[in-house]
């Protein structure tokens, strides 16, 4: 089945009484045991929302089996602790999720889990593997710069030496980039973001062989973290609608970076599909569309980024990403707040970068926004 097809119809259970087309929402947390083989809980993560929901992502991205969590955090957390023991090395890109970050610096430590933070490119991950690597983190296209990583790459050089592969696929969703195919081991989402697509919860999921999904799971139980039913059948209905919106957004992003970098008022645009990037090759080769994600810096003082925000009349500053409406945000006082700031400049996050999460609206529409709040 194509894309399109898979996320309206793939796992949807078909309620036997009324034959309706929805999955009915299965709100039990205690079920019968007795004569039956399956012990149903949530939080043993095989309840039918969270499995028909599982089906259909998992079909997305390609992987036999996955889990659902409820937040992308709770399946990075499980992921990482899943695969990692005190003595291990693990590799993590240094462009990687603010939340994610934190959470290796301030907590693997704790465990006696060592680490290397490695520039977001192959060739530097690689030379960070040791000979007790046991993980490799990576994600791309980046937040806020959009980097774009080689992960097939990452991905071979890994499984030469036997190492665990996980990747952040957020930015890219399921219909832009399958980093399965491509050959790294675990995906994770924060499904919060382009999953979901209407900015109205959160959520986050893992997908990956019958096998690692296996391994994730027997961490994943005992930490919690499992979404309940009703959250599953939102996710679910979300979903239905995943290609349809990321084309969409995708397409209007390419316009929009195409309008931006031609303008008089602006820096620079950072935005894999243009030309212009460094890392425009890899991302033709390896992405199926650009996402809808990029960054531009407002030309002018310090403070010229956030009065560009505050003309905007139809794209709305706000935190998050990823939903039908277009958002806007400076990861200085955002997502970068807390990185010390000669990182956040060595990485070209100035205080007039913007980033900007580009919505269903008719792309007219949100250029004329942009224009009228670069003109005023
Ligand atoms: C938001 C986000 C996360 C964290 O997800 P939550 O659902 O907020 O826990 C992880 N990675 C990326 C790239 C994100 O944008």
């Amino acid at each position: 089945m194509k894309k399109e097809t898979i996320c309206v119809h793939a796992g949807g259970v078909i309620d036997p009484t009324t034959r309706g087309v929805n999955t009915p929402i299965f709100t039990s947390s205690a079920f019968g045991y007795l004569d039956s083989d399956t012990r149903f809980y949530p939080r043993y993560f095989n309840t039918p929302n969270q499995a028909a929901v599982v089906s259909k992502l998992a079909a997305l991205e390609k992987t036999e089996d996955g889990l659902i969590f409820s937040s992308g955090m709770a399946a990075v957390s499980a992921v990482t602790q899943a695969f990692l023991k005190t003595g291990d090395h693990a590799v993590v890109q240094d462009e990687v999720y603010g939340g994610t970050h934190a959470f290796v610096s301030a907590h693997f430590p704790r465990f006696g889990i060592q680490s290397s933070f490695a520039p977001a490119d192959a060739d530097a991950i690689i030379a960070a593997m040791r000979p007790e690597t046991k993980f490799i983190y990576i994600e791309s296209p980046t937040n806020p710069m959009l980097t774009v990583v080689d992960i097939a790459k990452v991905a071979s050089a890994a499984k030469e030496r036997g190492i665990i592969t996980a990747i952040d696929n957020t930015f890219a969703s399921p219909i832009n980039q399958n980093p399965f195919c491509l050959g790294i081991d675990v995906v994770i989402h924060s499904g919060t973001k382009y999953l979901n697509g209407h900015s109205d919860m959160c959520c986050g999921a893992v997908l990956a062989s019958r096998e690692l999904t296996q391994r994730v799971f027997r961490t994943a139980y005992s930490l919690g973290g499992s979404l309940n039913a009703n959250a599953c059948y939102l996710l679910e209905r979300s979903l239905k609608t995943l290609a349809l919106r990321v084309e969409r957004q995708t397409e209007n992003a390419m316009a929009i970076a195409s309008w931006l970098s031609g303008r008089p008022g602006i820096a620079r645009v950072n935005y894999p599909g243009l030309a212009s990037h460094p890392n425009h090759d890899i991302a033709r080769r390896q992405m199926k569309g650009f996402g809808a994600m990029m960054s531009f810096e407002v030309k002018g003082d310090p403070g010229a980024g956030v009065s560009f925000m505050k003309k905007l009349k139809l794209i709305f500053p706000a935190l998050s990403l990823g939903g039908v409406d277009s958002t806007i945000c400076d990861p200085v006082s955002t997502s970068h707040q807390k990185v010390p700031v000669e990182i956040r400049e060595a990485m070209g996050i100035t205080a007039n970068v913007l980033r900007l999460s580009v919505g269903i609206e008719h792309r007219d529409d949100l250029i004329e926004d942009l224009d009228q709040a670069l003109r005023n």
